[in-house]
């Protein structure tokens, strides 16, 4: 137990690549659902991952565990259960570990719940994104507002107290109130926790070929910041602290997972396009399922699976830690950069930040400095004009 205390601490991202059908916005990597012995096979290739990963995170004691993907709630309680007992086997799980679970409304009846929180799931992330069907089918979802209700109700009654809902806002032809329902309808049922994530229509998604062709009505400009700004005021309403750009939870239930990413903690993940913060460098897996179980299973060369690896320098560093630290609430804590950097805030920064401090957008705090919810929600804008370098880490 001791360990919890002495030793370095560690995420683990398990990417799931397998949807039921692509929904229109989205470019994660994923493929259609597998037939269960592809499933089976990627099963195995990721224990052989994790076996191969044994010796070099021994020293590491794992406090979060989240499978993402992809569609993980794809997978049986059993399918799950066999991982957890592999991630055990080979590292040392803390006893306190957060085990989260992304979870497809349309993929998980009461049973299957119930069954992922024996398997030892500790944390259910619902990907409901609004409880209204106009949106969802506008989103190409495979389920209805009544599966979110059942599917946040379930996971109540099997007993799961951290509970994340995803809402979406700025849909094609959604309004603010079907953001602000969603989000009442979400808490009412029992949700601890809501990720709010503004519509990005990304390149390559069925969403961008309409608005190239001009077929994709958005909400302009005014509504989309109003669902914003009067859903983080609803949110705090309802007892929810804002402690990252798109993130609320109740006291006590912020992810411990989601914070390794913008506190620049080490985290190592598994599966095709997982990507990994570990010993300095920030590597990345390819986007093919087939080659990861072909690297793992046939004794292919393991850099086969490697897309990128890079070298996290100094200077990168110091950038990623402000770029990351600033999507919190709680800001850049000053004392903090001066340990990890050697210098201070200030005098890397300040003068670069100065026409944020006079607009309203960044304040002065107790430690350091962090965003006003105005300046939340122009963050990529001002850090853009903060920080000289191109950095994009997929996820965050
Ligand atoms: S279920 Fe999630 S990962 Fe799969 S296509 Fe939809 S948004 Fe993407």
């Amino acid at each position: 137990m001791a360990r919890d205390y002495l030793e370095k601490k560690l995420g683990l991202y398990i990417h799931i690549p397998f949807c039921m059908r692509k929904c229109l916005y989205c470019d994660f990597y994923s493929i259609p659902a597998a037939n269960e012995q592809l499933k089976s096979l990627y099963l195995e290739a990721l224990m052989l991952h994790f076996e191969e990963h044994s010796l070099q995170l021994a020293p590491y004691v794992i406090d979060s565990i989240y499978f993402g993907g992809g569609t993980p709630s794809l997978l049986t309680s059993q399918q799950i259960s066999m991982l957890l007992r592999k991630i055990k086997k080979n590292f040392f799980v803390s006893p306190k570990c957060e085990i989260t679970l992304e979870t497809n409304p349309g993929t998980v009846d009461k049973a299957k719940i119930s069954e992922f929180r024996k398997s030892g799931v500790n944390r259910l992330s619902i990907g409901c994104q609004s409880f209204y069907d106009s949106d969802l089918q506008t989103c190409g979802r495979i389920h209805n507002s009544a599966d979110n209700i059942k599917a946040v109700d379930d996971a109540v009654n099997a007993g799961f107290k951290n509970i994340n809902v995803d809402i979406m806002y700025g849909l094609p032809g959604q309004s603010l109130q079907n953001v602000l329902g969603s989000i009442e309808r979400a808490v009412k049922l029992g949700a601890t926790h809501i990720s709010l994530y503004g519509l990005k229509v990304e390149e390559g998604t069925p969403f961008y070929a309409m608005q190239t062709q001009k077929k994709l009505e958005l909400p302009d400009e005014d509504t989309e910041s109003d669902m914003y700004f009067v859903s983080c005021n609803l949110l705090k309403n309802l007892g929810f602290k804002h402690y990252e750009i798109s993130n609320f939870a109740k006291p006590g239930f912020e992810s411990v997972h989601n914070l390794k990413y913008w506190n620049c903690d080490e985290y190592v993940g598994f599966g095709p396009s997982a990507h990994s913060f570990f010993s300095g460098k920030r590597f990345y897996y390819k986007n093919s399922t087939s080659l990861y179980i072909k690297n793992f299973t046939e004794n292919y060369d393991g850099q086969g699976i490697v897309d990128k690896c890079i070298d996290v320098q100094f200077g990168t560093q110091m950038a990623e830690y402000v770029m990351l630290r600033m999507r919190l609430g709680e800001g850049i804590n000053c004392d903090e950069f001066k340990r990890r950097f050697g210098r201070t805030f200030e005098s890397v920064y300040l003068t670069k930040m100065t026409p944020f401090l006079r607009s309203g957008h960044i304040v002065k705090t107790v430690d350091g400095y962090a965003f006003t919810e105005q300046g939340m929600y122009v963050s990529n804008y001002i850090l853009s004009r903060m920080i000289d370098f191109d950095i994009v880490i997929p996820g965050v």
